[in-house]
């Protein structure tokens, strides 16, 4: 018998909500059965941050190149950085069956409901904005500007919420994991009832 395509599970929202932490939590439970796609880059790497682990951190002519060679998915800029997602990779693991798990922000969330309408819309929103401020000053990885971006993004991504399939609050990562677990569950029942 073929086997089935994997399900591509898209978690999404806005800077700073926790999606990084989140997602790092999923994958560390020994339960965990979906495949997580490294995103390329052009942000450089963060402290502790490591190559092929956390990004594939690449120059901005490596990236254009990516574009025009047809090699991502989907992209985006976002704050002065390219973020993209290879599709050779999405494409290849779906084909062997297996789920893959995207950690991205909304604009290439848009981008994947266009193409791929059939995957799985997650929105991992914050208790509130000021909430979200407040963890973005706390992280502290970035300067004062660029948080005052990522929250005026901010704004604007709380808006696409609407379109998504779930909403999951990130008010305590235990929580929010349980809820993203149980939500991959179901929707393999519902899919697979046919
Ligand atoms: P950060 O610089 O904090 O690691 O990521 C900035 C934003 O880019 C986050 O919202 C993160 O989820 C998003 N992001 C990470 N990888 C991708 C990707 O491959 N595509 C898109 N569109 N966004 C991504």
């Amino acid at each position: 018998m073929e086997k089935e395509r994997g399900l591509l599970i898209v978690l999404s929202g806005p800077s700073g909500v926790g999606k990084g932490t989140v997602r790092k939590e999923l994958f560390k439970q020994p339960n965990t059965n979906y495949e997580y796609s490294i995103s390329v880059t052009t942000r450089k790497p963060r402290e502790g941050e490591v190559d092929g682990v956390d990004y594939f951190f690449v120059s901005r002519e490596e990236f254009e190149k990516m574009i025009k060679e047809g090699k991502l998915l989907e992209y985006a800029e976002f704050v002065g950085n390219y973020y993209g997602t290879p599709l050779d990779y999405v494409n290849s693991t779906l084909d062997a069956g297996r789920d893959v798990f995207l950690e991205i922000e909304v604009q290439g969330a848009a981008q994947i409901r266009e193409k791929v309408p059939e995957a799985l819309f997650i929105f991992l929103a914050p208790p509130s904005l000021s909430e979200l401020e407040r963890r973005l000053i706390e992280r502290g990885t970035e300067s004062e500007d660029v948080i005052k971006q990522r929250i005026e993004t901010a704004k604007e991504e709380l808006e696409m919420m609407k379109l998504y399939d779930y909403v999951v609050e990130n008010d305590e990562i235990q929580k929010a994991c349980e809820k993203i677990n149980a939500i991959i569950m179901a929707e393999h029942c519902r899919r697979e009832r046919v």
